[in-house]
């Protein structure tokens, strides 16, 4: 596990750079919010930033995650910490067959990347009578090796999952394709900021507050073309 004073080291350099990047866009600090990827991390990586002060953890695998989250949740009640609770992100790609075990955990579902997830989601909440905060998932590049709507099929998803019971729909997220320089990946971060604004023309009754963009090599650029959450890992807890 990374040593606590480097773990403290990496998350101020991040937060100041965050800082940093908001203030250059004339935008407030405060509007974004720093999703500390932990995946790949043991629980007490996770309990250090805990007591750093990060509050919003980001996991890609559910088999991975749901034990740590129990793990972590028993540290907090321990600690007295129970009033002062983690938000869990789901940023990974969930499968059908496992999405009830991601109804309940989360705070937020970024990865939702088909409609069928949505209904099974939607379904699962509807039984255990949560509604489970999600956003649609845009595959920026349309890389077939990764998940997510197209451009063109973001919309037409919109009204099939905005109006489902059990869900509530707040933004979108996107995985930038991996560039030789951050600066090529600012194309797709405002292309994803001028969807949400036509979509949120479209459909004004959606909530439409979260831009899930920007993680290690490229979360500054994001920031400056209206990232509302960054999804950072290594910046924070080093290589995986
Ligand atoms: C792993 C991961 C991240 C964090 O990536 P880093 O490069 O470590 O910052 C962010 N988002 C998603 C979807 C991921 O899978």
């Amino acid at each position: 596990m990374i040593d606590p004073l480097m773990l403290a080291d990496n998350l101020a350099q991040v937060q100041r750079r965050m800082a940093a990047a908001a203030t250059r866009a004339r935008r407030d600090p405060a509007d974004v919010t720093l999703v500390a990827v932990s995946k790949g991390q043991p629980a007490a990586a996770i309990q250090a930033a805990y007591q750093l002060g990060v509050r919003d953890f980001g996991e890609s695998y559910l088999e991975e995650a749901l034990p740590k989250i129990a793990d972590v949740t028993d540290w907090l009640a321990a600690h007295g910490a129970a009033a002062d609770p983690i938000r869990w992100h789901l940023v990974g790609h969930l499968q059908s067959r496992k999405a009830g075990r991601a109804v309940g955990p989360f705070a937020l579902i970024h990865s939702v990347d088909r409609v069928k997830i949505a209904y099974k989601l939607s379904q699962l909440a509807g039984q255990a009578a949560l509604s489970v905060p999600i956003l649609l998932e845009v595959n920026a590049a349309a890389e077939p090796s990764k998940y997510g709507f197209t451009w063109d099929a973001v919309g037409q998803a919109v009204p099939a999952v905005a109006g489902l019971p059990g869900l509530s729909l707040a933004g979108l997220m996107t995985i930038a394709p991996i560039v030789a320089h951050a600066e090529l990946a600012r194309p797709v971060f405002q292309r994803l900021y001028a969807l949400r604004a036509a979509l949120h023309a479209q459909y004004p009754a959606a909530n439409w507050r979260h831009l899930s963009m920007g993680m290690t090599d490229d979360f500054e650029v994001a920031i400056e073309e209206g990232a509302t959450l960054v999804r950072i890992g290594r910046a924070i807890f080093g290589e995986r």
